[in-house]
């Protein structure tokens, strides 16, 4: 089943050594402006990662161009926090993933397991259904399925695309990954509107 590794927190410790890795491809670039970056990260307290969550979730790497008349914000994608959203961002996969499909888990099962409510995914489902297949990421990326993906099916869809074994810490990379650009500011954008 998918969601086990989910409630692993030497998983949770995996995701964050990826997060420090993109976060210090985004350091090795710099600031547009040249200038070097300092770290600068936000804090954070994410839901959805059960209680022995690693003290490292409690902040979202980022970081500030060190340029007085700069001081730019630079955020690297993440592979752990999607956009704004309070929850860990597998749990916002996963949970509408498994909300959906042939036999859906039932919602008070999905609210014990991830510490979540009713609303929230319903939230969720909308948003993978209905907003997500509007982004602009999605219109560049689509076409690299083979066959297609039904908008209907999403996110379902995408968790069948990439995970292959069960509880599989790479699958589970690559789809992070994959999805790590609507992380950052304005990657949710939804095609034509500025
Ligand atoms: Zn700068």
């Amino acid at each position: 089943m998918y969601h086990h590794l989910l409630r692993d927190a030497s998983f949770w410790v995996f995701l964050f050594t990826v997060d420090q890795g993109l976060a210090d491809d985004a350091k090795a670039r710099g600031c547009s402006c040249g200038g070097r970056l300092h770290c600068a990260n936000y804090p954070r307290k994410p839901r959805g990662g059960g209680t022995d969550l690693p003290p490292c979730y409690g902040h979202r790497l980022s970081f500030c161009c060190e340029r007085d008349g700069c001081r730019k914000r630079t955020t690297p994608p993440s592979v752990r926090f999607l956009g704004r959203k309070v929850y860990l961002g597998a749990v916002v996969v996963l949970v509408a993933a498994m909300r959906h499909g042939p036999s859906p888990r039932r919602v008070r099962e999905l609210t014990q397991l991830f510490d979540t409510d009713r609303r929230t995914i319903a939230r969720w489902c909308i948003f993978w259904r209905e907003h997500f297949p509007q982004t602009a990421f999605w219109k560049l990326v689509r076409g690299r399925f083979v066959p297609s993906l039904a908008v209907a099916d999403l996110p379902l869809a995408l968790l069948k695309a990439f995970l292959h074994r069960a509880d599989s810490r790479e699958d589970w990379q690559r789809l992070l990954e994959f999805l790590s650009p609507i992380t950052i500011t304005g990657g949710l954008a939804i095609e034509g509107m500025f």
